[in-house]
């Protein structure tokens, strides 16, 4: 026992010195953020996470120099919701966000409501040079466009997803045009620099590491900080890569997963392209890089999440547990791996008080600022609980974590109970050794459900007749444990 106890007491002396550097943040200008978003990629998809046919030089060799998360969670197990999750530092359920935006033209004109701030907006009131380069998918309209978003730069496109290869989507785009045609394909739109058309020539994801190049060259110049969200939409279908990509994996037989890795291996690429940018003016040291998923990634599109269940979409560990590294010279020393539970909902206040930004009054936030349990190699939420929910047709997929304790119910069996850092891959059912623990974080997730609001919108009509015909949400069952057949 005293052993354990030294051990442990070893353990956060070696995370206190290791994780965080001694110098203190105000002793040196605010630092740049560089926040870089993939796109359903999955948890075992990068060198750093164990892929083992998969290379990912330029990142691993960022998770080398930081610091690696091995339990980051996102706010929603797919796009939409989890970027809604990242821009306001709240629930997408709290404000009716909790699907994709209408597959109609310009979503509808729906966009996340504009009672919500977004991190963007405080680190722009507060002095930054902000930009956001990829895929929005928060609103297409002009009140929901990332420029009135607080955002002073946009490069990418806003709805969902993008094709890959110019070369195919610019004449299918013309043809269409020509021919008078109104129901264009979204994939196949051209993307946009502030609101204007622009005529893409490059590969996407390298014209998206070309724009982020630009952009953190022209923040060099300013005398101010810069917030940069990269959202590639790599490696999200289509699955379409370059040829020389592909060829790096001669040894992938599967086809889907060949091209995927191709994929992966552009957005690699692209992040070593920016990363050498800012060496080259002097920003290196002074950069917080942070690297994550939007959700798992999607196992019949060549994604892998082992040793993760299930993927893109599943209340399971391997729909919202993401690959994730943390890079800053300055302050956060290499090697360092955090084994504690944090949430994408977390960036918002850690941003903000990086930034010395402060948060607008009355903001509620479901995150936490992770920056003093970094440095210490706490826990930044002990004991306290975060959720997952997925609506399907008439039930709801739902998940509750606090340290590492899950309750989770898919579909409309019972309640499982998971120790997932011993158990990631959500095994081994321990409800019925610790009902109590299970009791309590369903009852959490009930009360949760209770701050929801209805669905705004819903991604196709289907799901909104369903919502209606099988009067949706159904909490009454999704938190009864005796229907869940618990007791
Ligand atoms: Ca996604």
């Amino acid at each position: 026992m005293k052993l354990a106890i030294i051990k442990q007491g070893l353990k956060l002396l070696a995370g206190a010195l290791c994780m965080i550097s001694a110098s203190s943040i105000a002793a040196q200008e605010r630092p740049n953020i560089l926040l870089i978003l993939a796109d359903d990629l999955g948890y075992a998809d990068v060198g750093f996470n164990g892929s083992t046919d998969i290379t990912t030089p330029s990142l691993d060799q960022l998770a080398h120099q930081g610091m690696t998360f091995s339990q980051a969670y996102v706010a929603h197990a797919f796009c939409g919701p989890s970027r809604a999750g990242l821009m306001t530092g709240r629930y997408p359920h709290k404000f009716g966000s909790q699907f994709n935006l209408p597959d109609t033209s310009m979503s509808g004109g729906l966009g996340i409501p504009t009672s919500e701030t977004f991190v963007s907006e405080v680190l722009q009131d507060s002095g930054y040079f902000t930009g956001v380069v990829g895929k929005w998918h928060l609103g297409e309209t002009e009140k929901y466009h990332p420029n009135n978003r607080g955002f002073d730069e946009f490069y990418g496109f806003l709805p969902g997803g993008h094709n890959y290869l110019p070369e195919e989507f610019n004449p299918r785009y013309d043809a269409l045009v020509a021919a008078g045609r109104t129901d264009i394909p979204d994939y196949i739109k051209p993307l946009e620099h502030n609101g204007k058309q622009v005529r893409e020539t490059e590969y996407i994801t390298d014209a998206l590491s070309r724009e982020a190049v630009n952009f953190v060259t022209a923040g060099a110049k300013k005398d101010q900080p810069w917030f940069l969200y990269l959202a590639y939409n790599a490696p999200h279908t289509p699955l379409q890569a370059k040829p020389e990509d592909m060829e790096k994996f001669p040894h992938i037989k599967d086809k889907k997963r060949k091209i995927y890795a191709g994929m992966v291996y552009a957005m690699d690429r692209g992040v070593g392209r920016v990363m050498a940018a800012l060496k080259e003016t002097d920003q290196y040291d002074n950069t917080l890089v942070l690297f994550l998923s939007d959700n798992g990634g999607k196992v019949s599109q060549g994604a892998n999440n082992d040793p993760l269940q299930a993927g893109k979409g599943s209340a399971y560990e391997g729909g919202f547990r993401v690959p994730m590294l943390a890079h800053w010279p300055a302050q956060i020393k290499p090697e360092g791996n955090y084994t504690h539970p944090v949430n994408a909902l977390d960036f918002f206040p850690t941003f903000a008080a990086l930034a010395e930004a402060p948060l607008p009054e009355g903001i509620e936030l479901d995150g936490k600022n992770l920056w003093p349990a970094l440095k210490t190699g706490a826990s930044a939420r002990k004991g306290e609980t975060f959720f997952a929910m997925r609506h399907r047709g008439d039930h709801s997929d739902t998940a509750a974590i606090r340290d590492n304790w899950k309750a989770v119910r898919v579909g409309k069996g019972p309640w499982a109970l998971y120790d997932v850092v011993a158990d990631p891959a959500e095994r081994k059912d321990l409800s019925g050794k610790k009902p109590q623990l299970l009791h309590d974080l369903v009852d959490e997730a009930n009360t949760w459900s209770w701050t929801h609001e209805q669905p705004r919108w819903f991604h196709i009509q289907k799901e909104g007749f369903e919502w209606r015909e099988k009067s949706m949400p159904r909490f009454h069952e999704t938190f009864d444990l005796l229907e869940g057949g618990n007791y």
